[in-house]
């Protein structure tokens, strides 16, 4: 079966390192039968479009702003990342839902002006430790995705894939307390994910819908996670950071 692989490489990478890793990932994948999509940083949209042009490999963006132009220093709209190449966007991430205190209110305004502008969004939900211990999870995830796409139409849906990345199980966020995620617990919550979807729009909806896994996925573990029938592909943070792990990943059959 094909997969979704996406690779984020946040905060990472200085543009020569990113031409080098571009043309890397073009040459080791283009055999592969999977969706690939590399997440640069902003500033490497352009030279992904310039490296990647007639791979297989996607360009998405790691973030944008809810408006197309105007007075906001620092930010990027959605059709600034189309026009630099991109048709994917990530929004939503744990670290944006966290770090820079992004509201689900927000979230949502993001995910319509990205399908305004014809971008394909990941949109990223998960726990933290303490809602999973307080056996809150379901409701918790159930609450974001009703928020995130509150007034989203259904034939919207199909350009939106939903990754379940438990922030607990992300490689950077793992303390000793924590375990491992297991298949049963990731397809518990995708099962969660496709029955709120049902819920919202159609069981026609739930059956289409992509629904990614994230979180610690690497060369040890990644056969595992994406051989499981549930899961239609993974984003990949750490172990996207070096090009020869995530090419072997992003071309593996499922
Ligand atoms: C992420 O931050 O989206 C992620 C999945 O990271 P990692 O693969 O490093 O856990």
């Amino acid at each position: 079966m094909n997969k979704i692989i996406i690779g984020n490489l946040k905060m990472n990478t200085i543009a020569s390192e990113f031409k080098v890793y571009a043309m890397s990932l073009a040459t080791k994948t283009k055999n592969s039968k999977n969706e690939i999509v590399i997440c640069p940083p902003f500033t490497h949209l352009t030279t992904a479009k310039e490296f990647l042009s007639g791979s297989k490999v996607k360009i998405g963006a790691q973030n944008i702003f809810d408006e197309e132009k105007g007075a906001y220093t620092g930010e990027i709209s959605a059709n600034m990342i189309k026009d630099a190449g991109a048709t994917y966007v990530i929004i939503g991430h744990s670290d944006r839902r966290n770090k820079f205190k992004e509201t689900d209110k927000f979230i949502n305004r993001k995910i319509k002006s990205a399908l305004a502008n014809g971008l394909k969004v990941v949109l990223c939900v998960g726990e933290n430790w303490q809602t999973r211990q307080n056996k809150q999870e379901y409701d918790f995830v159930r609450k974001q995705i009703d928020d995130d796409l509150k007034g989203i139409y259904e034939n919207e849906l199909e350009s939106v894939l939903i990754a379940y990345e438990p922030i607990w199980a992300i490689s950077t966020n793992k303390t000793a307390e924590n375990r491992n995620i297991s298949k049963k617990d990731i397809n518990k919550m995708v099962d969660v994910i496709r029955k709120e979807i049902e819920t919202q729009y159609s069981t026609k909806a739930s059956e289409q819908i992509k629904v990614l896994y994230g979180g610690s996925v690497d060369l040890n573990n990644y056969k595992k996670i994406l051989s499981n029938e549930f899961v239609d592909g993974a984003i990949i943070g750490g172990a996207s950071l070096n090009v020869d792990n995530f090419s072997v990943i992003a071309r593996e059959t499922y």
